[in-house]
């Protein structure tokens, strides 16, 4: 497939390339239905089996216990930032957020509508090129719950564990990087999760929830925006995004054949090796946004030392059959996002231009 580009959009992102050939197989006559995923009613047996499959997916690949549900919701991951707080910070509770950078800002910012709010840990001092140190965290008297973002898409950076919260809540925004690596989901209460950076497309969003915390939302939350709605429906409630539930379906098969997220997670870290070890022989023409310690295999944040390259770095790089390397309009630099379904030979191909380039232009 010689006209497929080398995608690095941050999101919506590049698909497992077998994953798209077996939509397109299957695209006008599902399963010998005579008509598409798409066309037929949520309330079929046929769409109950997939809703019901992909659950069981989620949980085999992710070893969740059963004492969590696994709910696919709409709204993205920016209807979570109020979710959360609506049906968890309740009883006049204090919510505790680490500021980590662009998304958890967002996530913050929401939860202060809706109530009192900490911030407990932050690495805006340090322009949020690290992720803080949460071994000693020190939490609000009576903390509803702790809300971290596993891995911060825009600044390029990523926990490499968990903190271990006690009786309090763990929240994790993983948007950015759920199923990149085994997680230990005994530590949180709840996990959320929009599809389309390295679960599927857009429309269609992950919720992984302890099963007391899905109860206990106060009465005025309204249906469509309480979690118990959707635990009691098993996530058929209202309309799901069916197509969008079908493809996520198709990916977790694709990273089960794979080998699971172990394998995932390795292959990973020899991509992401691939484009960091570029910028650090590169004696100075590229630097990396986020501290070493804290980088994300998910996205690689850097700059040109001289930034007046950057424009032309990007318009190369789309001739050469690139996309996606343009940093956020709100941090500027380079961004290269290799999420789970970019391949191998697409990260050996960026890091050998980013070569290239610097001996053109260093
Ligand atoms: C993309 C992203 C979001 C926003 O997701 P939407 O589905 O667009 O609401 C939130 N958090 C993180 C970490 C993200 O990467």
């Amino acid at each position: 497939m010689s006209d497929r580009r080398h995608n690095f959009n941050a999101g919506p992102a590049a698909l497992p390339l077998e994953v798209l050939q077996q939509a397109q197989e299957q695209f006008v006559n599902y399963g010998g239905a005579g008509m598409s995923i798409m066309e037929m009613s949520h309330r079929s047996g046929i769409y109950e089996q997939l809703n019901n499959e992909t659950q069981a997916l989620m949980r085999e690949l992710l070893n969740i216990p059963d004492h969590y549900h696994v709910l696919f919701l709409q709204g993205g991951a920016s209807t979570q930032f109020a979710m959360v707080p609506l049906n968890l910070l309740t009883g006049g509770r204090v919510a505790a957020y680490v500021e980590t950078g662009s998304w958890a800002s967002k996530a913050l910012k929401e939860a202060k509508l809706i109530g009192e709010t900490a911030i407990v840990a932050t690495s805006k001092p340090d322009e949020y090129r690290r992720m803080p140190d949460l071994t000693n965290l020190v939490l609000p008297e009576g903390a509803a719950y702790v809300h971290m973002t596993s891995n911060e898409t825009i600044q390029g950076t990523q926990f490499k564990s968990f903190p271990d919260t006690g009786s309090v809540p763990l929240v994790a925004d993983m948007s950015s990087d759920i199923m990149s690596r085994p997680l230990d989901i005994s530590k949180f209460g709840l996990i959320y999760a929009g599809a389309q950076k390295n679960l599927g497309p857009s429309g269609v969003t992950v919720v992984i929830i302890r099963d007391d915390l899905a109860s206990g939302a106060p009465e005025h939350v309204p249906t469509m925006l309480r979690y118990d709605t959707h635990v009691k429906n098993e996530s058929l409630y209202n309309t799901p995004p069916t197509f969008s539930v079908y493809m996520v379906n198709l990916v977790l098969k694709w990273i089960k054949a794979k080998g699971g997220v172990a394998a995932i997670e390795k292959a990973n870290a020899e991509k992401a090796a691939l484009i960091y070890d570029e910028i650090d022989r590169s004696g100075g023409f590229y630097r990396g946004f986020a501290h070493p310690e804290s980088r994300s295999p998910m996205n690689i944040t850097f700059r040109i030392a001289d930034e007046a390259l950057e424009p032309l770095f990007v318009k190369e790089s789309e001739k050469e059959g690139f996309v996606g390397l343009k940093g956020h309009r709100s941090v500027g630099g380079l961004r290269a996002s290799a999420y789970n379904a970019v391949p191998y030979e697409s990260c050996k191909a960026l890091a050998e231009f980013m070569a290239d380039f610097r001996r053109r232009h260093g």
